[in-house]
């Protein structure tokens, strides 16, 4: 497998029955980096990377280096390493921690556990506790750990920080980091622009279905635009 490949989104769009949510957004995933998309509520954030999945209907080019792999279903997309961390974590909650895990691996035959816990050391005291009733932070980080099991190549997150604590999110930051300085190329959905750009090498802001602005993410932090509507002015 090749790691250095981008992806390329090419006149994305996505619609709910009568709601255009992406409209036209061209983006590139630049391989080995981590890229921020980030936007208000609604802004067609959680669609974009769905549909680079492949787990939602879209119309547009989705191309990996140069293959186009808009036909393939998610699980051929996972199998390429293409991997999404959903909003919301969408993990089992009555189920431990250990059968999360194994879930995320289901179609890898040989997870890197020792990556996963060397990423999170905590899940290791914490293989049969029920999922549910770990803490916020920690079911991110569960989440986190079960998209790794599928060894991505490029992992997608939406909204990792959703909900956290700031000592939490800290965390988080130090997580996506310490992934993406391994190799694997991520992409950060995130409503909270500061975090997301502080870490990002660059950033997309969606704004109703569009890609409003572009560019490496330490000048779009700067911006005027960003400053006033993403940052409250400061
Ligand atoms: P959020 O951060 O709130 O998730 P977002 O930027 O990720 O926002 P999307 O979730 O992609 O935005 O939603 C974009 C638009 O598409 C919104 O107007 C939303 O209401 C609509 N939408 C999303 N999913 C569906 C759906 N399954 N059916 C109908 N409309 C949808």
């Amino acid at each position: 497998l090749d790691n250095a490949l981008d992806i390329q989104v090419k006149g994305l769009n996505v619609f709910y029955g009568p709601v255009h949510a992406v409209k036209g957004v061209n983006l590139t995933i630049e391989a080995g980096k981590i890229t921020a998309i980030v936007g208000a509520n609604g802004a067609g954030k959680t669609s974009t990377l769905k549909a680079i999945v492949g787990g939602v209907k879209s119309s547009g080019t989705v191309l990996l280096g140069d293959e186009s792999i808009n036909h393939l279903p998610v699980h051929e997309r996972v199998r390429k390493g293409i991997v999404l961390c959903p909003e919301g974590r969408g993990i089992f909650y009555s189920l431990t921690v250990k059968e999360n895990l194994l879930a995320g691996a289901y179609l890898n035959k040989k997870p890197d556990l020792d990556f996963v816990f060397d990423v999170f050391p905590f899940l290791k005291d914490r293989l049969n506790q029920i999922a549910g009733t770990l803490s916020g932070g920690e079911q991110q980080m569960l989440a986190i750990a079960r998209a790794l099991m599928a060894n991505p190549r490029y992992l997608l997150l939406d909204e990792p920080s959703l909900g956290l604590a700031p000592i939490i999110i800290d965390k988080i930051v130090d997580v996506v980091k310490l992934i993406n300085s391994r190799g694997i190329t991520v992409v950060l959905v995130e409503q909270n622009t500061s975090v997301a750009l502080s870490i990002s090498h660059y950033g997309y802001v969606l704004e109703n279905g569009r890609v409003a602005l572009e560019g490496d993410a330490k000048q779009l932090l700067g911006s005027d635009l960003v400053r006033e509507k993403y940052l409250g002015g400061v």
